[in-house]
């Protein structure tokens, strides 16, 4: 039997985990789960799953839920991190939402732990810093993200040098066909709604913004090792085929599935064996059509932000992903349009000293605040100037 924690444990990816695991009952067992203030939802799972650890990142909520449940050991701030590393865990999911995921994910790596990993924007930021902790410690990263865990698996069927090119799938998001003016009237409300897939607030704006699909580029890159000209992507409205690789003698491996995270979350925590899942057969007689195309990078500047980020690989992806929680935000308390995202996205990028090397966790941290601060700066302006 497999001991888990999972973090993150109230979100879309959390609660999956959690499907997954109750689903194959005899095969797992979660021994941790960490969230940040739900108390009422961690208290339905400590009920379901009986954890012997809670992380509650809000001290309120870890009060409540230590005088409910005064036989489990309760820890609260950063100290839920090291629930991550505790000797009794085999495996830790990683779906904790925006940079908040990095101190789990190196918490585990520190300790030599295998990890789900769901969480994008710790991986994107902290490369040089993961690695090393791999190679130093000898845990391992398996994807989660649909996309990565497509190319993982087929990565899987041939040689890494035989490979030409990895090539990302994107739904495109809800705005694939606005106008540039349409999209500066989109809403909270209307980004909050994904066509295919149903995830947490901030994953769901990214993805009609494609800045998910730009931080899903960087993932790849450093999850597998490829530049920024080995990885293409095309837009891929219907979802069901989740990524592709093409070998040099012109095969392109795709893996096809219902979109369901359940599926990626499962071949983690099952691999390197496959087990029966929840999700609904793939009824392919059923599918009218697979179209493919190219995004349109003048709408969603997210992805050439991206491909500059990606090609710089220290500083500038921390101010990628920074800007744009920020900004993101911002958008969601109706403070800033849609596409003044990418706006701050690119003036930060602009702003932020560049350093040669961010290879320690403090760098990381510290570039991380100074690109916050600068794209609050950005943030405040520019909602000032609107509402002035
Ligand atoms: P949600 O917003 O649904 O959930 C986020 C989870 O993180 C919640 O459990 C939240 O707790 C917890 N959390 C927030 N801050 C902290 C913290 N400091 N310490 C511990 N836990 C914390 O997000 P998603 O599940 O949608 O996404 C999670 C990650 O997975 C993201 O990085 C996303 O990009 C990635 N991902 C998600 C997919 C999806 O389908 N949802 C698909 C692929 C990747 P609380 O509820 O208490 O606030
Ligand atoms: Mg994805």
């Amino acid at each position: 039997m497999k001991s888990l924690a999972i973090f993150g444990s109230t979100g879309s990816i959390g609660r999956q985990a959690l499907s997954v695991a109750e689903f194959h009952k005899e095969e797992f067992s979660v021994r941790v789960i960490a969230a940040n203030s739900n108390a009422d939802a961690v208290s339905k799972q400590i009920e379901c799953f009986h954890p012997e650890y809670v992380g509650m990142y809000s001290p309120d909520s870890a009060k409540a839920i230590r005088e409910r449940f005064p036989e489990v050991t309760v820890v609260s701030g950063e100290e839920i991190n090291a629930l991550a590393a505790l000797p009794e865990i085999d495996t830790v999911v990683n779906g904790v939402s925006g940079f908040a995921g990095l101190a789990p994910l190196l918490s585990a790596l520190n300790a030599g732990k295998t990890v789900a990993l769901a969480n994008k924007e710790s991986i994107v930021c902290a490369h040089h810093v993961v690695d090393d902790a791999l190679n130093r410690f000898g845990g391992r990263i398996l994807p989660v993200d649909s996309e990565q865990s497509a190319i993982f698996q087929c990565l899987e069927a041939g040689r890494r040098e035989d490979v030409r090119s990895l090539i990302l799938t994107a739904s495109g998001g809800m705005f694939r066909e606005f106008s540039r003016e349409q999209l500066q009237k989109v809403t909270p409300e209307m980004a909050l709604h994904h066509p295919t897939w149903s995830m947490g607030g901030k994953i769901t704006i990214d993805s009609s913004s494609l800045f998910n699909k730009g931080l899903e580029l960087m993932e790849a890159g450093w999850l597998f090792g490829f530049g920024p000209d080995d990885i293409k992507i095309l837009v891929h409205p219907q979802s069901i085929v989740h990524s592709m690789v093409e070998y040099r003698d012109g095969s392109v491996l795709a893996q096809l599935a219902e979109p369901d995270m359940r599926l990626a979350i499962q071949y983690a925590l099952t691999y390197p064996e496959r087990q029966t899942s929840q999700l609904r057969k793939l009824e392919l007689s059923k599918l009218c059509t697979l179209s493919f195309f190219e995004p349109d990078c003048e709408k969603f500047p997210a992805i050439p932000l991206a491909y500059a980020a990606f090609r710089d690989g220290e500083t500038l992806p921390i101010a990628y992903n920074a800007a744009n929680e920020v900004a993101v935000e911002f958008f969601i308390n109706k403070k800033l349009g849609f596409t003044d995202i990418s706006a701050c996205v690119r003036h930060v990028m602009n702003k932020i000293p560049c350093i040669a090397r961010v290879d320690s966790a403090d760098k990381v941290y510290s570039i991380d605040a100074d690109a916050r601060r600068l794209a609050r700066e950005f943030c405040e302006n520019t909602s000032s100037r609107r509402n002035g």
